[in-house]
């Protein structure tokens, strides 16, 4: 009798085992097949023979899309960007750095305003005006209160999430609320219980059904400017493009050239002027590092 081989997907590994999950939802305990050439990543897809009380063999890992070194996890494809209503007040400047840093990373950017219980800030009104019409999908939701979940989850359907954004906006309660978890402790808990930042982790995938998945520890933490061109920067800000077709110059750094079509949109009020203020600043940072090479 042969026993066929099945495709599964990762998600967690722990003393020697790897916990793969189906097609369906169920979780198989694999051994690996000897030894593997490649480590075995949470998130990789792989080829496992399944044996009898969910458990099974992990025969081979399938080619990777990419893979995530903070934290160290294979295919994610989603970045969930996670800001708050208030408490802390979102900040545009760490908005549009992980923007870039996302798209950069070939992902697909998905901003979360968290906290929509609390009061409206003018940041936030410019956040849910502005960022939708640059292309940017922004969802409203509180996970205290269970607002605006289930829009989530469906933007997350199909793809290996991964959470970004500052401490205290909410990480953690998304996480255990979309995984219909209470295992994560959020920042209260883990204050009390002391978890240091040391403790080594075992980087986890929560299935939120068979088809969708998020890390459960935060991505995005180093905010450097990946290496580039200054020419290549203005592609990564989207609706600037439709503005410097107006430009004077071809090759506009929309900076210190004269006749600009993007500066003039800053002044008439469509492109959002602390957009555009991180955009020199990135520049900057972009034109530092190329005195490096
Ligand atoms: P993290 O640091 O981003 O992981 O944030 P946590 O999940 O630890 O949450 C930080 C604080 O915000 C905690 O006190 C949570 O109870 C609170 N919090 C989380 N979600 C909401 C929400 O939707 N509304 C309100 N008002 N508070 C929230
Ligand atoms: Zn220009």
């Amino acid at each position: 009798m042969t026993i066929t081989q099945e495709q599964g997907l990762v998600l967690k590994s722990y003393r020697g085992f790897y916990y793969v999950q189906d097609n369906h939802t169920r979780i198989i305990e694999c051994r690996p097949r000897g030894k593997l050439k490649t480590r075995v990543l949470s998130g990789d897809r792989v080829m496992f023979t399944p044996l009898e009380d969910d458990k099974g063999v992990l025969e081979s890992i399938l080619p990777r899309n990419n893979e995530m070194v903070r934290p160290r996890v294979a295919n994610v494809s989603m970045v969930l960007i996670v800001m708050a209503y208030d408490r802390p007040l979102p900040s545009l400047t760490l908005l549009d750095r992980l923007l870039l840093l996302v798209q950069y990373s070939q992902l697909q950017p998905c901003i979360v305003l968290n906290k929509c219980d609390l009061p409206v800030h003018q940041t936030v009104t410019e956040i849910l005006d502005y960022y939708p019409r640059a292309g940017y999908p922004v969802h409203s939701v509180s996970a205290r209160c269970n607002q605006g979940m289930e829009d989530l989850q469906q933007a997350i359907h199909g793809e290996i999430a991964v959470l970004a954004g500052p401490s205290g906006v909410g990480k953690s309660s998304l996480l255990n609320h979309l995984a219909g978890l209470d295992l994560v402790p959020t920042q209260e808990v883990s204050q009390k219980i002391g978890r240091g930042r040391h403790t080594t982790r075992h980087v986890e995938l929560y299935p939120l059904d068979n088809q969708s998945w998020v890390v459960d520890t935060p991505g995005f933490s180093v905010l450097d400017m990946p290496r580039m061109r200054r020419e290549e920067l203005p592609g990564w800000f989207p609706e600037f493009n439709r503005f410097a077709e107006t430009c004077k110059f071809a090759n506009c750094l929309h900076f210190k050239e004269k006749e600009c079509g993007v500066k003039n949109a800053v002044e008439q009020g469509e492109i959002l002027t602390s957009r555009y203020n991180n955009y020199l600043s990135m520049l900057e940072e972009v034109m530092e590092n190329e005195r490096c090479y």
